[in-house]
This record gives structure tokens, sequence and C-alpha cells, in this order.
């Protein structure tokens, strides 16, 4: 795996931390735990997307696009990136907020959506769940077009095979971040969402031979269908880096976690945030960092890792959404 073909942006001027959980490992009871800090990324916020996009946002650039197109849900962490990472270029960025939950957009929101409008988005538009999002973005690039514009569409989550490229590094700097601890890590376990990160970390880690398997935590699928979607990006990206594909069997997105939908929080969640703020200090985040660390509780709960065993847990950011889920973070009994 040669990475350096690709032209790159870099956003990150060092390897995020990887640390042990001492505390946390002790409270659960199980296996020791690691954390490796994507939160801690560049741009604003930091976060997963920004791995993505030193790889777009370079293709962007190389075309001599002036605009970048992409969507989100209400309080994206993808639109707040992809914003932080056009206003340092220079370049415009319009978005689509896709209404994933029916009345859940609030254009005067804290957290992300306050962002948006700080960064100073060219547009912000709304579209119902359900929508084409693939035909609302290329309608959106054609008016860019038709004012003398040149756009560039990034689509959800930055997850095609240019965008996995960033955790197919990301595998790579974790691999050797091990070799340099002296640390072999038994199972890495991350959020799974528009599958980006999850691909990419199948398709660095099978091209490197690391034998670390991965656990996907659904934040928004069932199993199948998204085990499907992971599958389908990590080969394209494999095919795109020139190395053997991920096997079917390679990819676990387990769904007991999602609760009632994307976004909508479960006592698991709010336990998991609460748990790992107050032991370790850590911010996670309700929509995916949480829900994927309630999976690994409930996964230490259950035997399925266990003492003796060493596990890292990947945190994909998103703590710039808290503001706007207050109410549902507050501890049991203080709503
Ligand atoms: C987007 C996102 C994810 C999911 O990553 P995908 O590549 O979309 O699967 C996880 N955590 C956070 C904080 C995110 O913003």
């Amino acid at each position: 795996m040669n990475l350096a073909r690709f032209p790159r942006q870099r956003y990150t001027p060092f390897a995020t931390p990887l640390e042990p959980l001492p505390r946390l490992s002790v409270r659960l009871g199980g296996p020791e735990i690691w954390i490796k800090r994507d939160d801690m990324l560049g741009l604003a916020g930091g976060g997963n997307k920004t791995r993505k996009l030193e790889f777009l946002m370079a293709a962007a650039l190389a075309e001599g696009a002036d605009t970048i197109v992409t969507m989100g849900a209400p309080q994206s962490n993808h639109c707040r990136l992809t914003l932080s990472a056009a206003a340092k270029e220079g370049l415009a960025c319009r978005l689509i907020i896709e209404e994933r939950v029916p009345g859940s957009y609030d254009a005067h929101a804290l957290g992300n959506n306050q962002l948006f409008e700080l960064m100073g988005a060219a547009a912000i538009r709304m579209v119902p769940a359900g929508t084409d999002i693939p035909g609302e973005l290329a309608r959106e690039a054609e008016a860019v077009r038709a004012a003398g514009g040149k756009p560039y569409i990034i689509p959800g989550g930055g997850s095609n095979p240019l965008g996995a490229l960033g955790y197919a590094a990301c595998a790579q700097e974790l691999l050797v971040q091990s070799f340099e601890l002296g640390l072999a890590f038994d199972h890495l376990v991350v959020a799974s969402g528009s599958a980006g990160t999850h691909a990419g970390l199948l398709a660095g880690l099978v091209a490197l031979n690391a034998g670390l398997p991965v656990t996907g935590i659904n934040v928004r699928r069932p199993r199948a269908e998204q085990e499907g979607n992971v599958h389908r990006l990590a080969v394209a990206t494999a095919a795109l880096l020139g190395t053997p594909a991920p096997a079917e069997a390679d990819v676990v997105a387990r769904d007991e976690w999602v609760g009632p939908g994307y976004s909508l929080p479960t006592p698991e969640m709010v336990d998991a945030v609460r748990t790992v703020a107050a032991v370790e200090g850590i911010l996670l985040d309700p929509v995916y960092s949480g829900k994927a660390m309630a999976g690994l509780f409930a996964l230490v709960g259950a035997g399925v890792f266990a003492a003796g065993q060493r596990i890292v847990f990947l945190h994909t950011g998103g703590s710039p959404s808290l503001p706007a889920f207050a109410g549902d973070l507050r501890a049991p009994g203080q709503n």
C-alpha cells in the first residue's frame, strides 16, 4: 500500500494519540481498553471526516474547483469539517441538509448548526428524508456551473473510495504506533455510518495483512444492509489502492445499539457518554461515538471481549454537537 501516490492536503500535523484507558478498563472489569484519539484531528473541532477531506480537498483543488457542494444530517460533523476545509482553502461551500428525523432541523440550533453559519456556508438548504440526495447534489452543482462557478461534489460523509483512503492511512498509522509501543491489539471497535471510516480501515488493514479484526457498530442501518455497504466500499477502496480486496467475512457491523433510529438517544448511549466523560475526561458524542462505545460496553458485559485481550476503540469525534443534545444527556432523573 503506497498512499504517497495520492495528492493530499495535510490537515493534522501529527499522528493522533493512542492512549490507554486504565480507569475505564477497571470500571468495565474485562479487557484492557485503548483509544485512538481521532477526535483530535485538525480542522474545526476534529473528528474522522478530517482524514477523508485530506484526499477529497486535494482532488477538488487539482480540478480547479471554486465551490464545494456536500450534504449531511442536521448536526452533521461532516458538513462542519468540510466548511472548515473549504474556508482554509479559500473555496465556497454549499450544504444540503437531509432532515432524517422529521422536524429535527432548526437553523438556530447550537452545536454544529451554529458553526455552519459561523464558518460562512454560502448556502444551507434543507430537504426532507427520502429525497434523492445524489440528484440533489447534482442539481446544486449544475446551479453553481450556471452561475459561472466550478463545483466539486463531496458525497455524504466523504464516503467514496478517495475519502476512504484517509482511513487506510489511519490503519497504517495505528499499526506503526502499536509497533512503537510494543503492544499488539486483538480487536478494533469503530462507529459505522456512511461506511467510509469502517471500509477504509478494512482496506488498509487487509492491505497491510494486519490480522486485526474490526467490529463496526451501526448508528443507522440494519446489519445486513450496512455490511453490504461497507464491503462494497472496502472493495472499491482496495481497487483504488491496488491492494487485495477485503472478504465479506471481514465485515462485521452490529446493529443492536442503533436504538429507535439515527441520532435518537438511547439509555445505553447516555450511560456510555457520561461514564467515559466522568472516568477518563474524554468527550464522546450522542450520535456516533456514544452509541459505538455503548456497543463496546455491552460486548465486554457479554464476555465477547474478555480479560487478557487488548481492545482499541477508534474515537471518531463529534463532541461539537454536544450543546445541541444537552437535555438528552443529563443524568437519569435530571431531565
Ligand atoms: C461521520 C461520523 C462517523 C461515521 O463515520 P462514517 O465514515 O460515516 O461511517 C462516526 N463518528 C462521527 C463523530 C462522525 O461524524
